[in-house]
């Protein structure tokens, strides 16, 4: 059986709402990448941006030996029993581990993790985006994502992971509603763009909760003809009835 690989960013797509198995094993074994005319690549800026908080919040704590002041102020607000005046920053590493006995593997690599000085770790996730309705929707998947760095800490580094965070970065981008003199600090020697922090706490799951996931995302994934669609989604039978057209037909 060919090896079914699990990223820890996919893991909790089985926990959203509109989750159809097939779709999902459809995009893993026939992924189509950026090249075709319905992508919509993640603008650059974007990711540029998520590059330059993570080296921004790194660096300060590198050279300093602590997390910027709005950050820790932030994350104080949201875990009264954590202190994060005194925490040393952890290179994320590319994890993976193998799983069931099985050629499963789960794999990821968190943007943030922070260390305690008794040595336990808080594991946190950059998101550049606003906290909307589309958001909160994809809150599951983002706890099962997080969850899954955990409990890779936990198997491969042997470390106990005290909590989880879901860190937004919304851009100042309606202008209206920042005051002026915060207004003309972001253009004192040059044109900076300011950012809103909120941390959203994520709930710590069991190693167990993770490997049942991963056991369902691995049951999905390694069958070798494609699951049954949703009842009532139309885009399979168009799909199909086109493909008959053509003379082909799906597994
Ligand atoms: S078109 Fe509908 S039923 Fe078919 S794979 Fe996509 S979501 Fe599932």
């Amino acid at each position: 059986m060919a090896e079914v690989r699990i990223s820890a960013r996919d893991l909790g797509q089985v926990l959203l709402d509109n989750f159809c198995e097939r779709c999902f094993w459809l995009t893993k074994k026939f992924p189509l990448g950026q090249n075709h005319p319905f992508a919509s690549p993640m603008p650059g800026i974007v990711s540029q941006a998520d590059t330059y908080i993570k080296r921004v919040v790194n660096t300060h704590l590198q050279k300093t030996g602590s997390l910027p002041s709005w950050l820790t102020n932030a994350l104080n607000g949201s875990f009264s029993g954590l202190n994060f005046q005194s925490v040393r920053h952890v290179n994320p590493a590319k994890w993976q581990i193998r799983l069931f006995d099985a050629p499963c593997v789960l794999a990821g690599e968190a943007d943030a993790i922070w260390e305690f000085p008794d040595g336990r770790w808080f594991i946190a996730d950059y998101k550049m985006a606003s906290l909307t309705q589309t958001q909160e929707r994809l809150l599951p998947l983002y706890r099962a994502q997080l969850n899954a760095y955990a409990f890779l800490a936990q198997k491969l580094q042997r470390k106990t992971v005290v909590g989880l965070a879901l860190i937004y970065f919304e851009p100042e981008h309606n202008a209206q509603t920042i005051a002026d003199p915060a207004l003309l600090l972001r253009t004192k020697e040059q044109l900076m763009l300011g950012f809103k922090c909120t941390v959203v706490p994520v709930d710590l799951q069991s190693p167990e909760w993770v490997e049942d996931l991963c056991r369902q995302v691995f049951s999905i994934l390694s069958s070798a003809t494609p699951p049954t669609g949703k009842q009532g989604c139309q885009g399979c039978q168009v799909l199909s009835d086109w493909l008959k057209s053509i003379g082909k037909h799906l597994p």
